[in-house]
């Protein structure tokens, strides 16, 4: 392609809401045969909201909510943000929750939260956490986040002074048009892969629902970025598609990153091509632009 056409290239980008940056970014997205997804924010909403709660302790449901906010509030975790929204109900001044006070904090990245609140030890997270800290799952609990799961939701556990006390349902939908977005881009011959800091239940159940073949769940970051690479070694021109700073190792390893633009800076910065409107569907624009660009004009 000419410098003009490049420039022609990202300039409609620019118009469409696809920020280009620069004319490699343009060019490397005519090969892409196939893309790697993040799901949270990605394919989903990205706004998580508490939809069920089961306690299975004797223990007050105000109480319980209280001392897994304290816990929570100290997190920047969208499911932190999705249980503290849900707490707020149970208080008095909605407005003005002031909740009790938390010492130690620790935030285990992918796995959850700890915190002493009222001298009680409050761990709040995934089910690697609770094994991790020697917690029993008892079968109950076992039973909910299965059936949590197979319904796409995320079951997130609750031990109080070792024991496991709840265990909240949070559901983050499928973006209305990732469905489709798929099923376009298989008839592009341009595969499409799921990765995911989630449990393997849910991701399975999402990456079904939307006509992924292929999903990475309890993925790390670097664990992200692994799997670019194994598919580039594979022979796969990949493109990364992520919103958080946990796909940003993924979208600079990747032939071609792509940031959600209402994503966080960090994956903005990462990524080679930015999706201003947020709207999965420029992915496709993006595959197209540079098509146009760079097959038609030799
Ligand atoms: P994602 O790719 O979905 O953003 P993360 O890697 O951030 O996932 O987190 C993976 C899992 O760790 C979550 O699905 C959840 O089970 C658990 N987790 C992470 N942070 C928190 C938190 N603040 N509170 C509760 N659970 C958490
Ligand atoms: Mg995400």
């Amino acid at each position: 392609a000419t410098p003009t056409a490049v420039m022609v290239g990202t300039g409609v980008g620019a118009s469409l809401g696809v920020l280009i940056k620069g004319g490699q970014a343009l060019e490397g997205a005519h090969k892409v045969n196939c893309i790697v997804f993040d799901k949270t924010g990605t394919l989903t909403v990205g706004k998580p909201v508490v939809v069920n709660t089961r306690l299975l302790k004797n223990m007050v449901l105000q109480e319980f909510y209280e001392l897994v906010a304290a816990t929570e509030v100290n997190s920047e975790h969208p499911l932190a943000k999705a249980i503290i929204e849900y707490a707020k109900k149970f208080r008095e001044d909605e407005e003005n929750p002031a909740w009790p006070e938390a010492r130690d904090f620790v935030s285990i990245t992918g796995h959850g939260v700890k915190a002493i609140v009222r001298n009680k030890e409050v761990i709040v997270g995934n089910k690697s956490l609770m094994l991790e800290n020697n917690i029993v799952i008892p079968v109950d609990a076992q039973d909910m986040l299965t059936e949590t799961e197979s319904m796409a939701q995320t079951g997130i556990l609750v031990s109080i002074d070792g024991e496991i006390t709840g265990v909240l349902a949070i559901f983050d939908p499928v973006k209305p048009g990732a469905q489709e977005v798929i099923s376009i881009l298989k008839s592009m011959n341009v595969r499409s892969i799921m990765v995911t800091g989630d449990n393997w239940g849910t991701a399975s159940s999402i990456a079904s629902q939307i006509g992924i073949e292929t999903a990475v769940a309890e993925a790390k970051p670097e664990q992200k970025a692994e799997k670019v690479k194994e598919l580039q070694a594979e022979g796969y021109a990949v493109a990364m598609v992520g919103d958080g700073i946990n796909d940003s190792p993924a979208l600079v390893a990747a032939d071609v990153g792509m940031a959600i633009g209402a994503g966080t800076d960090i994956a903005i910065e990462a990524a080679d091509i930015v999706l201003m409107k947020s709207n999965l569907e420029d992915v496709i624009t993006a595959i197209h632009l540079s098509r146009k660009t760079f097959s038609r004009i030799r």
